[in-house]
């Protein structure tokens, strides 16, 4: 008898499953997610938060002191979601980090890339807690990264295994299940199910009987416009460009170096090829080109339209230099890809854009999501005419180019998102990734669809049983 319970004392405690939410913000803040496993912690994902700045940017790690911290899983490389690694590594040097081959690549660059961008703003904004690790920091913590490939469950410390699938979003973007003692839980990540130009939609659902979901809701609140289409937007971009150099102007697109540059390359190259869009030179700056170095080299082992498709290779791009002295200057009947997205402070896209917005023969066409309060979401909002503020010193232009905003999300639409929930089964559901509206969305329908399960916005420092 003393044996009986003995083992049923012991059953219970290894099956114990619980999650909670690092993310301290109800929007798309830094991503991080713990799974306690029994006596050992799997943490998904340690981000940046993209609108903050100093320790205030960082996921409450404290919440993790005490735990038994073995494995680190990456979703993919945003900065949102890979922003603050060296920093949790540095909190748990025993522990191994777990992610696909592209995101081993591509999140090392990242956190290069934003090593840099914190000492800029160290010095500029005063923020002394910047940089919060060095080059050198990012390099040692890149040598205890662990590449693992799609659809393979693998074994990682305390009976817990995880399976990556595809998650359609970026290149090496993953879905995570976590296995533990009968239990499923499945990290959605950032997913996206449609085929994008590029990169194939996500590669998963194919299992239900989920215990959780910790899910994306980044478009619950935008209802898909009737009748959109990849292949109608496309096209409007391509006329777009048209109209820009039949104009006898140049054409801008902010682009965000990871993701969206490749994928309006890969449009470009295609309107090119069947005569939608003149021969005309397209050219690549700032981070962009390093990105698309690193999606090249990975061109025929990920899922994509077209495998043997090299962007550098096969377009014979304009690349602008780093460290050139002068700003590049635009030149009529040629199209600028550059980055940032948002054309923030300092970026190329941000210093080309004082030249070019004030001539009304330019096109400026935006293909990717713009925070309001950045240079990008300001030209979005205002009217023609309008002088535009590009920077904190004051520098105004007049807007005077045409401006025109497509939609190439690399998100699901949220009638796809809200299938696959109400397919996984899944018996409770965590809506994290979105605004307050967009997860309140998902939060009725769910509701309504799912009278059984538990439709949760968690909030960080609460834990929940599994
Ligand atoms: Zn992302
Ligand atoms: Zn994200």
């Amino acid at each position: 008898m003393i044996v009986c319970v003995a083992y049923f004392c012991f059953s219970l405690q290894s099956a114990f499953v619980e999650y909670f939410c690092l993310t301290d913000s109800h929007e798309i803040g830094a991503s991080c997610h713990g799974l306690k496993c029994g006596e050992t912690t799997v943490v998904v994902d340690s981000g940046l938060h993209p609108k903050m700045t100093g320790y205030e940017a960082m996921p409450p790690h404290d919440q993790l002191d005490g735990q038994n911290v073995q494995s680190i899983v990456l979703t993919h490389s945003h900065l949102d979601h890979v922003g603050t690694i060296p920093v949790l590594q540095g909190r748990f040097p025993q522990s191994r980090v777990y992610m696909t081959a592209p995101t081993h690549d591509l999140a090392d660059a990242m956190l290069h890339n934003s090593v840099n961008v914190m000492t800029s703003q160290s010095n500029e904004l005063d923020i002394q807690e910047y940089p919060l690790f060095t080059h050198d920091m990012v390099e040692e913590c890149a040598s205890k990264w662990v590449a693992r490939g799609y659809n393979r469950k693998f074994d990682v410390d305390g009976d817990v295994q995880i399976k990556f699938q595809d998650a359609g979003h970026i290149m090496g973007s993953c879905t995570a299940t976590v296995f533990h003692e009968g239990k499923k839980v499945l990290f959605t990540g950032d997913v996206q199910t449609e085929d994008q130009t590029l990169i194939k939609g996500a590669d998963i659902w194919k299992e239900g009987d989920y215990d959780a979901i910790v899910m994306e809701t980044t478009r619950g609140a935008s209802p898909r416009p009737e009748g959109f289409t990849r292949q109608g937007e496309e096209e409007r971009l391509a006329k777009a460009i048209c109209a820009g150099l039949e104009a006898g102007g140049a054409i801008l697109i902010p682009v965000f170096a990871m993701g969206k540059t490749q994928e309006v390359l890969t449009m470009i190259n295609q309107f090119k090829a069947v005569g939608m869009v003149p021969d005309v030179p397209v050219h690549v700056g700032g981070l962009s080109t390093k990105m698309t170095t690193i999606y090249d080299r990975h061109a025929t082992r990920t899922r994509r339209k077209a495998p043997r498709f090299k962007i550098l290779r096969d377009m014979k791009l304009k690349v602008a230099r780093k460290g050139r002295s002068t700003p590049l200057e635009p030149r009529a009947g040629e199209i600028y890809c550059l980055s940032s997205g948002m054309m923030s402070e300092k970026t190329v896209s941000n210093l080309f854009a004082r030249q070019f917005i004030d001539k009304p023969q330019n096109a400026l066409l935006f293909v990717g999501y713009a925070d309001p309060d950045s240079p990008a979401g300001k030209i979005r909002a205002a009217s023609s005419g309008d002088m535009i503020e590009l920077d904190s010193n004051g520098t105004k232009v007049a807007l005077e180019c045409a401006v025109d905003v497509f939609d190439f999300s690399g998100h699901a639409p949220r009638e796809d998102i809200l299938e696959i929930a109400i397919g996984s089964g899944a018996k409770k559901i965590f809506l994290t990734h979105g605004d307050t509206d967009a997860r309140e969305w998902f939060r009725e329908e769910l509701s309504k669809a799912m009278p059984n399960s538990e439709i949760i916005v968690p909030e960080s420092g609460e834990a929940y049983e599994i």
